[in-house]
């Protein structure tokens, strides 16, 4: 549609801070580490930091650097051909800061990093070795690149000692070229998830897609098979929000009906678990759902 779509009410919400979100900030800062719920100014960020009914307090961590080699029309991170090297302390650095946290569920991610040979796999690896090293009873996942599909790349982030292995299809097969870089792809996508899994049954895998920029409901169906058809344990569909004006624009605000019905739908069709509404992220309260729907 032409102009702006306005906001509808459920999206408006209040960004509740808890004592935990300041501590944890405090934190942050002293070391130098970054998380995509600041950065992101996530809506959610009282919630996650701060625990939910049970307790479990998530936080979004990012490594590899703040400057992407790709290029997503809906993601605000920095992109740059040539991003600054890798700090290699960050591994233990992140454990370190991570295990005195006591978060129940931390998501790692990052940047994509075409300009390395492994295209960060190693680093990621080791990061998430580290961390369970010192923190076992933590649960780690990781919110992975594609890293291009390559097998050996893949097979080296998810045998490193993980709990969930997440990577984002981000929207049906039509719209892949229009909303993502051009090095990413549907099919890459659903191999890197599938792989992943192969490496270690054990896993869960988990995928989202945003909804909101354009996709017919005949394609969000068939990327839902898609991904089930991949063994993807976990699937979450939430808004697109546009970060700034220079980024894609919304084509629709879904009603928190269609979410439901998504959600219904994810169930049918037998994923592990399906969290669907307008606020959902890729890591929106992940340690709770997990806890709650996936260990019980
Ligand atoms: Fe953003 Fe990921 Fe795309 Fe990079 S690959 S631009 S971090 S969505
Ligand atoms: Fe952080 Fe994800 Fe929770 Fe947002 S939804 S606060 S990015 S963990």
């Amino acid at each position: 549609p032409k102009g702006r779509v306005r906001l509808p009410e459920w999206l408006k919400t209040d960004i509740p801070v808890g004592n935990n979100v300041n501590s944890i900030r405090k934190t942050l800062r002293g070391l130098n580490l970054h998380t995509v719920c600041e950065e992101a100014r996530c809506p959610n960020i009282g919630e996650c930091w701060g625990g939910g009914e049970h307790r479990t307090a998530t936080a979004t961590i990012m490594i590899m650097g703040d400057t992407c080699t790709r290029g997503c029309r809906f993601c605000a991170v920095k992109t740059s051909r040539t991003p600054a090297a890798l700090d290699p302390n960050e591994p233990v650095n992140v454990a370190k800061a991570l295990a005195t946290w006591g978060l129940d569920y931390v998501v790692i991610t990052s940047v994509d990093r075409d300009d390395l040979a492994d295209l960060g796999a190693g680093h990621f690896a080791k990061t998430v070795t580290e961390v369970k090293a010192r923190a076992p009873q933590m649960m780690v996942e990781t919110l992975a690149p594609d890293f291009q599909g390559r097998d050996e790349l893949i097979n080296q982030v998810a045998v490193s000692g993980l709990d969930v292995f997440a990577h984002n299809i981000e929207t049906v097969e039509n719209l892949q070229r229009y909303v993502r870089d051009h090095r990413a792809g549907y099919k890459q996508s659903m191999h890197t998830l599938e792989y992943a899994k192969k490496c270690r049954p054990s896993l869960l895998t988990k995928s989202s897609i945003m909804l909101g920029v354009g996709e017919k409901d005949d394609e969000v169906l068939q990327t839902l098979k898609d991904l089930r058809a991949a063994n993807v344990d976990i699937v979450t569909l939430g808004q697109y929000m546009q970060p700034t004006k220079r980024h894609m624009k919304v084509h629709e605000y879904i009603t928190p009906e269609k979410y439901k019905h998504w959600e219904e739908v994810g169930k049918e069709l037998g994923f592990l678990y399906a969290a669907s509404g307008p606020l959902v992220r890729s890591s929106y309260k992940a340690g709770e759902f997990f806890i709650k729907n996936i260990l019980q």
